[in-house]
């Protein structure tokens, strides 16, 4: 099979599109032939190599696959190959004491689609079957490919771990980004209103369309300013901020007393500069997410399903320009995902 293989860190060109046996599935597992994969910002962390963190190299990146079972091992029920499906990117052991509380994501043997085995960037995959969810005929597999992660990082952050209520203020910081469009439609649909800031105004048009209350261009104005002035000096319920370093501090000064403020990520930085004052003072709850249970997968992909969430794709790539995909997002062009086919040629 065709597949896209990281051997070493670094930039986009690590990214080697090749020939790969494909793999056979195990006892509990299934053959999924992939019509359509995503890029996640995780995959460009994988990529690039993360301190203290060992990958096991030669890895196929690629968190969010779709396709056709084609095979499936002796355990397997209820996965008759030629079901359409998706899968949900991680992986949990189902007994262990967080298992146990309904956060997979913190079981003690949690690991991940593409990034601590191979992923979905490839023409076949093989996962448990436990993670695979059957997709409606309604959904193409692009639009299935593009939701799982960054739709279940949000719901999880916002409705589980946030209490995310109706009428509340919320306020999405890098707006165009896959978990930001996401979290956008999640807000509406509680009923909140939403502020969105993002560094372009192409990008805010969308999110204005995408039913955001409040626009925020903060590449030219202090978004924690505005805030204020939009709030009248209240301050949002929640923030969702997974840009980091650049923007922490505003976001702690963004929320109201007593407020939330929700981080699932960092892609300017994991290190910023802090100010307690804002946490103590001003009573406000930082909660960190990441991933989430089998349950909010499923919760968030019903929305999908029903139209509800409507994954927003920026583009689609054939596999074979995994690079340059990889290159538009951190160049920041996109709004919303990027798509790999690894079956157009
Ligand atoms: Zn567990």
């Amino acid at each position: 099979m065709k597949a896209v293989i990281i051997h070493e860190h670094g930039g986009p060109e690590v990214l080697t599109y090749q020939d790969r046996e494909a793999p056979t599935p195990g006892p509990d597992e299934v053959l999924i032939e992939i019509h359509a994969t995503s890029i996640n910002h995780i995959d460009i962390w994988i990529r690039k190599g993360l301190p203290g963190i060992r990958f096991p190299l030669p890895l196929i990146p690629g968190c969010d696959a779709a396709g056709i079972v084609r095979a499936a091992g002796e355990r397997v029920s209820g996965l008759a190959p030629g079901t359409r499906v998706v899968i949900n990117p991680g992986i949990s052991c189902g007994h262990c004491e967080f298992c146990a509380a309904g956060f997979g994501s913190q079981c003690d043997s949690f690991t991940m689609v593409g990034e601590n085995r191979d992923g979905g960037y490839a023409e076949f995959l093989t996962v448990p079957a436990s993670i695979v969810l059957p997709i409606p005929d309604s959904l193409t597999f692009e639009e299935a490919a593009a939701a799982p992660l960054v739709t279940l990082t949000a719901w999880s952050m916002m409705v589980n771990k946030g209490q995310l209520r109706p009428g509340e203020d919320v306020l999405i910081l890098g707006v165009g980004a896959g978990v930001g469009t996401a979290a956008l439609q999640i807000a509406k649909m509680t009923g909140c209103r939403v502020f969105a800031a993002a560094g372009t105004e192409a990008k805010l048009d969308r999110a204005h369309q995408l039913g955001a209350d409040f626009l925020i261009n903060y590449a030219k104005e202090d978004f924690d300013k505005k805030i204020r002035q939009l709030t009248d000096r209240r301050g949002v319920d929640v923030v969702v901020d997974y840009i980091g370093a650049d923007t922490w501090v505003k976001s702690l000064r963004s929320a109201r007393k007593g407020g939330r403020v929700l981080t699932c990520g960092a892609t300017t930085g994991f290190d910023p500069r802090t100010d307690l004052r804002q946490i103590f003072y001003r009573q406000v709850q930082v909660i960190g997410s990441t991933m989430g249970s089998h349950r909010d997968f499923l919760d968030a992909m019903r929305c999908v399903f029903r139209g509800q969430i409507k994954p927003v794709i920026d583009r689609v790539l054939p596999m074979s320009e995994a690079r340059k995909g990889h290159e538009a997002i951190e160049r920041r062009e996109v709004f919303g995902k990027v798509i790999l086919q690894p079956r157009s040629k």
